[in-house]
């Protein structure tokens, strides 16, 4: 009989939103009469803009004729999206060629696959609390080294992002191989200001650390001094690779698109002495496991970068922003320390006095809200919750008005 990986059963097992789902189910039960709402989910709920739609259609009958039909795509994705990709870029500022953009069907897969070209001794440096993703694809290929209490392991490097420190992850004592960072933050809805991811750039380009940049929350940025991408840093592009998604940008969660880029100017040891760029490794990676985005959807994700897309997508992430406010002010009026929620969907929530899933009860059974505890995306997570903006406006109403009562 065939052996499993390892490393796959060294994996925490994924207990949080389970949990959430059991605790609400007996609440449920035992209230029928109550309407629980859900402050817990990070998928959007408004529908695909007219633009999407329109370019979807469009896009649909190409394929229903001869002439336009389109088989097997570029594996790194469509000129046409690339390009677009690439003057979005240069109006922040930004100069990538379409050869370092890559299209993927998401940034989780996008993310949870880059590691696949980093040799499985190198130090790996995640901000905690975290997005799993990056945990558990390093855990899957063996560089996380063995698990601890808290979900922790022992071979990662954890870099605590907390009040104390306004949620900035500091420089670890010893230089990492590869540091995520995520800006704006999920879980916690902070970002990172332009002084303090200069800093990381300057850090990375001394130490030789390579940042793995996740700006899936870009597009929720509304103060000036918040950089929108990582290449807005002189000198990032020797250093890392930035990941982007239409999931929150134009509502794609359902639908799948993804930009991944990797600057030519971006190396790494090869080993041997001397170094390799990670463009062509990445793209002999996607050759060889992935056959493209298809094209009715790299057609919708285009239509995000028209004007007219732009303006409509940028109308509803304004929408999830009311609410983020909404729910900020009623949480703060409660007397509740409240992080996040104005460059992010996520409002980070102090939980004074008591852990994170006695909140959690708190606020279900007193309230019938449901949050989720920060101690599921890591240790620091403990004593803070997440709540998402990205309920329907009727609920976030609703949720405000029970919150005056909590
Ligand atoms: N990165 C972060 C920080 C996220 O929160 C998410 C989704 O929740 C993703 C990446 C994945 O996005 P996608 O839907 O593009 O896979």
């Amino acid at each position: 009989m065939v052996q499993v990986n390892q490393h796959y059963l060294s994996l925490q097992k994924s207990y949080l939103f389970t949990d959430i789902a059991h605790k609400v189910a007996a609440y449920r039960k035992a209230h029928p009469d109550q309407r629980v709402i859900s402050l817990g989910i990070g998928d959007v709920t408004r529908p695909l803009v007219p633009a999407v739609i329109e370019a979807l259609h469009a896009a649909v009958d190409e394929m229903g004729r001869a002439e336009s039909f389109h088989g097997y795509g570029p594996e790194q994705g469509y000129a046409f999206l690339r390009e677009a990709i690439v003057r979005d870029y240069a109006n922040l500022g930004v100069s990538l060629g379409p050869d370092e953009v890559f299209i993927g069907d998401g940034a989780k897969s996008d993310i949870g696959n880059f590691q696949e070209l980093f040799d499985d001794k190198a130090v790996v440096a995640i901000t905690d609390p975290v997005y799993p993703v990056y945990v558990d694809s390093n855990a899957m290929a063996g560089r996380a080294g063995q698990p601890l209490d808290h979900g922790r392991f022992d071979r990662l490097v954890y870099l605590p992002c907390v009040r104390e420190n306004n949620f900035v992850p500091e420089f670890p004592k010893t230089a990492p191989d590869i540091v995520y960072l995520c800006s704006p933050n999920n879980p916690t809805g902070t970002a990172l200001d332009c002084d303090a991811l200069t800093a990381w750039v300057e850090y990375a380009r001394t130490n030789g650390v390579l940042i793995l940049y996740d700006a899936a929350y870009e597009s929720f940025i509304t103060e000036k001094d918040i950089p929108h991408s990582i290449y807005e840093i002189e000198g990032a592009q020797e250093v890392a690779v930035e990941f982007r998604s239409y999931s929150k940008l134009a509502g794609f969660t359902g639908l799948r698109c993804s930009a991944t880029m990797v600057p030519h100017a971006l190396a790494v040891s090869d080993g041997r002495g001397g170094s390799v760029a990670l463009n062509g490794l990445w793209n002999r990676r996607q050759c060889t496991k992935y056959n493209g985005c298809p094209y009715i959807v790299q057609r919708a994700a285009q239509a995000v970068h028209t004007r007219v897309g732009r303006n409509q997508v940028l109308k509803q992430v304004a929408g999830y922003l009311d609410n983020a406010r909404a729910l900020r002010e009623a949480l703060t009026a409660q007397g509740l320390e409240v992080y996040g929620g104005v460059n992010a969907p996520y409002i980070w929530v102090r939980t004074p006095g008591m852990d994170s899933w006695a909140f959690f009860d708190e606020l279900l059974n007193r309230v019938q809200l449901v949050c989720t505890p920060g101690a599921g995306f890591g240790l620091s997570g403990e004593g803070y919750v997440r709540l998402t903006a990205f309920g329907t406006p009727e609920d976030t109403a609703e949720a405000i008005e029970r919150l005056k009562t909590f």
